[in-house]
């Protein structure tokens, strides 16, 4: 995951240099993007349950706010950089930008491996973070929400902690938080099912029947077993593959989600799962290449790269992972008719709807779950269609397209603050 956050910042260097050029950006906003506006490194002296004290380091960039407060994760990891933290920044605010929801970007992390500590020592250890940076973050400046090992819990111990700081409480601080602290209702489903959204998008475009079409899924986490169920109840498609980190079954009569899940939680993997005869194992690398009409990858970056990207036959690949295709197999796919949803467009599901979690804390009243959906697909809609516009306007692939509408909205917004 770390390694797909350098991955990711490799491929918005590239692909905005190319937008700016595209776009024949003015070179003060090209530079003004090319840098962090903040960045935050602290130091964290937390008490550990055997008595010792173990000091930890955090990190908090707010990359761009120009079109509002910074918005991003926060990660608890090991291996965890300030070079990711920075690249995955900025990679937020072309998230925003893309649905177009009043927001800048931003993201954080720890140094440390939440494996290896009790519910006591990261509850410390969140408190420690918000102390360090509470003065600088907030509902009107920059917003956290969880992100790879942090949890609603941990985000409900942040939350307190801030309201200690203000002396009052101040839910749209963070986001993700538990519902009956303020989360909002649909965040469970948002980043699968604001990529069926543009899915139905593509498929209108390209002529391609849902109910009739065949699907396979890479990946069985949130994003992955949420796609898989909403890919069968909103389109009737038909789900012939699946995977996880064990590998992958195939089906050509299709896989039923209830059943899969049923296995996933009772075998640990969806590999093994057996319901009738024609049920085949696949690999990984085999059911990317299968002959279906949408592939979802939603596991890791860089699964498909110049190696497969001419095997790839399918006619939609929406991008529920970050990074999962190389810029050589960008260009392969475009060439050969594929049509990318690119993964800041596909994906941008789950920041939007926390952004409607901010919003709703902000007027303290809360939606129904129908006008979440209604809202998410409202605003994954417009912005499929912004960026196929802007593909048809500057004859791009589909990811430059993305980049252009992005950059677009960004220097606008800096432009009006007369920053340039
Ligand atoms: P997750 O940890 O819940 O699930 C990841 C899944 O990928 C697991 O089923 C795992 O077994 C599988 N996997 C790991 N290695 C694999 C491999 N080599 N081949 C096939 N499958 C493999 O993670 P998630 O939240 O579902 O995130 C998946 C991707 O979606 C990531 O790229 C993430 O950045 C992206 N994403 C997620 C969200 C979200 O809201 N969950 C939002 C935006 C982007």
């Amino acid at each position: 995951d770390v390694l797909g956050g350098l991955v990711g910042s490799e491929m918005c260097i590239r692909d905005r240099a190319e937008a700016a050029e595209i776009m024949d950006l003015d070179p003060a906003v090209h530079e003004l993007l090319r840098w962090p506006l903040r960045e935050f490194h602290v130091t964290l002296p937390v008490k550990m349950d055997d008595g010792t004290t173990q000091v930890f380091h955090g990190f908090r960039v707010q990359y761009n706010d120009a079109r509002g407060p910074t918005k991003g994760g926060l990660r608890f990891h090991p291996d965890e950089t300030i070079d990711t933290v920075r690249a995955l920044a900025a990679w937020m605010t072309w998230k925003t930008a893309v649905v177009d929801i009043p927001l800048g970007g931003g993201k954080g992390g720890i140094i440390c491996n939440p494996k290896e500590m009790s519910m006591g020592e990261l509850e410390r250890l969140s408190r420690a973070y918000i102390r360090a940076i509470g003065h600088y973050i907030g509902e009107e400046t920059d917003v956290p929400a969880p992100d790879v090992y942090t949890t609603p819990q941990i985000m409900a111990w942040m939350m307190d902690e801030y309201a200690a700081m203000r002396g009052y409480n101040v839910p749209g601080m963070i986001t993700g938080k538990p519902l009956p602290l303020g989360g909002s209702e649909g965040r469970g489903d948002a980043t699968a099912r604001g990529g069926m959204y543009t899915i139905r998008e593509a498929a209108k475009i390209l002529g391609i029947d849902l109910a009739n079409a065949t699907v396979a899924i890479q990946g069985y986490g949130n994003a992955g077993q949420f796609a898989h169920q909403l890919v069968a109840e909103l389109f009737g498609s038909k789900v012939v593959a699946v995977s996880d980190s064990k590998g992958g079954v195939y089906d050509e009569h299709g896989l039923d989600f209830d059943k899969v899940m049923e296995w996933k939680q009772q075998e640990g993997t969806v590999a093994t799962y057996e319901c009738c005869e024609g049920t085949k194992k696949v690999s990984n690398e085999e059911l990317l290449e299968l002959d279906v009409d949408i592939l979802i990858p939603a596991a890791l970056e860089n699964q498909i790269g110049p190696w497969n990207a001419a095997k790839i036959t399918a006619k939609i690949v929406a991008e529920l992972a970050n990074g999962p295709t190389t810029p050589e197999a960008d260009d392969i796919l475009h060439e050969n008719g594929v049509y990318v949803i690119p993964d800041f467009l596909c994906n941008a599901g789950g920041v939007t709807v926390s952004y409607f979690e901010q919003v709703q804390n902000a007027y303290d009243f809360y939606w129904e779950i129908e006008e979440v959906h209604e809202k998410l697909d409202r605003k994954m809609t417009a912005a499929f269609h912004a960026v196929h516009d802007a593909i048809q306007q500057y004859k791009v692939n589909t990811r430059m397209g993305a980049y252009i509408v992005s950059v677009a909205r960004v220097a606008e917004a800096m432009s009006l603050r007369g920053w340039v």
